[in-house]
This record gives C-alpha cells, structure tokens and sequence, in this order.
C-alpha cells in the first residue's frame, strides 16, 4: 500500500528527516509516536503528497507518488487520500451533516447513498443529534469529529491523521480508534496515524517510534 525509501527532508539546510523507510500494507494502522520536534508531522505530510521530500521516493498504490506533480497529483491525492488534522476548516455557513456530504457530492457519488454514509458515520461519532448544528454551535470536540466523518466520507483508500484526538476528551478518542478498526474491518482502508497519546498509540497494529529525524523503534501491538 505505502512505501518509502530513504526518505529525507532539509528546512534552509537543516535535516529534519534523516533517512526513514517505510512500509504499511493495506488495511493496517499504524501509529507514529516520538518527542515532539521528532519529523512526524513532516513525515506525515510527505507521506500524504502535502510536501516533496529532499531525497527518497514514495510509492503509494503502486504509484510513485514522487514523480507526480500539478493537476495529476492532486487529483491522486483527491482520489485515494484522507486528511485529518487539528485545524479542521469545517464551512460555516453549512451544518455538520452538509460539511459531511460536500465532498461526497463533489465526487460524484449519488446524494442519497452520500447522506447514508454521511449519517452512518456522524452516528458512530456519538453526533446522531447534531446533524442541523452549525460549526459554531458546536463543542472544539464536536467539530473535531464533524471534521473526521468527512474525511472519511469518500472512503480513502489511505487515512493520515496528525493528532486526529488531540481534541477530544478519552472517551471519544477511544470511540475515534475504535471507528479506524471498523473501517479497516468492513472496508480495507489503512491508516497512517501521529499521536501522542500513549493510551492510544498501542491501539493499532503497529508503532513506530520517531527520534531526532529517524525511526528508531517498531512495536508490534496487540489486537485490541
Ligand atoms: P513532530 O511532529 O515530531 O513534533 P515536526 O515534523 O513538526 O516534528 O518538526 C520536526 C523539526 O522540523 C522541528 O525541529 C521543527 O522545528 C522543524 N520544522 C518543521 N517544519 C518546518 C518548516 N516548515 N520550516 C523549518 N523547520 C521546520
Ligand atoms: P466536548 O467534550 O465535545 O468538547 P463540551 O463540553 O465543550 O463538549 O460541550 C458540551 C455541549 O455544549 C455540546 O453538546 C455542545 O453542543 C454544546 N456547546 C459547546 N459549545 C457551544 C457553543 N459555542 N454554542 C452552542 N453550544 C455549544
């Protein structure tokens, strides 16, 4: 499904990926955890096509996502990859449900069996009463959720999420985990996930421990 090889990344110089290889296969979730100012989060972007490593090539799907550029990329990106971050943008002027469903409609799938899915997912989120709210009647953690329902609405083939629960409090982001072996159970999806919430980090399949711009460890979790 993803991987890398020799992988690094240099800000003005300064090497802040130093060499990382990589490999996930489908429907395996992996977590990335280490100190901060580690290179998760520039990990996680390279892997996600958000930014071109210094040296090193990624293949995603088989395809080398490194020699894509402009228009091509981004629609690979479009088609393949989910993004969950902190700082969620949800629309507004649009309810929870619409943010949900935009992107769906967008890719062209028909709107009823986007609102299913839209419905079926802000439910697992513990939002079943929120569809009508707008994001600013809603809690930090709320939008948070609101935000991974659609991330997850085209079924990326790949998920990568950068402290997807950093706003939640434990019980949602158990729940959060917990939808991520659901998803990979019933659909394949895999997921790349950097946390630093070391109850959660183990609720995965495998960690991968990030120091000073290099994987230096790997732990094989057990199936929660
Ligand atoms: P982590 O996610 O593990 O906390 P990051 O990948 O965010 O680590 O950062 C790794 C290092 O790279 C840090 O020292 C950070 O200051 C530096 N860094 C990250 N992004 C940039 C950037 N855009 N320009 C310069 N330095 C950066
Ligand atoms: P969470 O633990 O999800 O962050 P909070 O304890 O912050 O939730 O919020 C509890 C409830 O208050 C939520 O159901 C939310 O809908 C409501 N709420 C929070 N902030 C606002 C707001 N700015 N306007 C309206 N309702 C809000």
């Amino acid at each position: 499904m993803l991987i890398a090889r020799n992988l690094t990344k240099n800000y003005s110089n300064l090497p802040v990926l130093k060499g990382v290889d990589i490999q996930v296969n489908k429907g395996e979730i992996v977590t990335i955890v280490g100190s901060s100012g580690a290179g998760k989060s520039t990990l996680l972007h390279l892997l996600g096509t958000l930014d071109t490593p210094t040296t090193g090539q990624i293949s995603l799907m088989g395809q080398e996502v490194t020699r894509l550029k402009g228009r091509s990329l981004a629609d690979f990106r479009n088609r393949n990859i989910g993004f969950i971050f902190q700082f969620h943008h949800l629309l507004p002027e649009f309810t929870a449900l619409e943010n949900v469903c935009i992107p769906g409609f967008i890719a062209g799938v028909s709107r009823k069996a986007v609102r299913e899915r839209a419905a079926f997912l802000l439910d697992t989120l513990g939002l079943s009463q929120r569809y009508d709210h707008k994001p600013n009647a809603l809690s930090g953690g709320e939008q948070q959720r609101v935000a991974v329902a659609r991330a997850l609405i085209n079924t990326p083939a790949i998920v990568m999420a950068d402290e997807p629960t950093g706003n939640l409090d434990s019980q949602n982001a158990r729940e959060l985990h917990q939808l991520f072996f659901t998803l990979r159970d019933q659909f394949s999806q895999t997921f790349v996930i950097v946390t630093h919430n070391e109850e959660l980090a183990p609720l995965s399949d495998r960690q991968l421990v990030m120091k000073d711009g290099k994987i230096v460890d790997e732990i094989l979790s057990a199936r929660p």
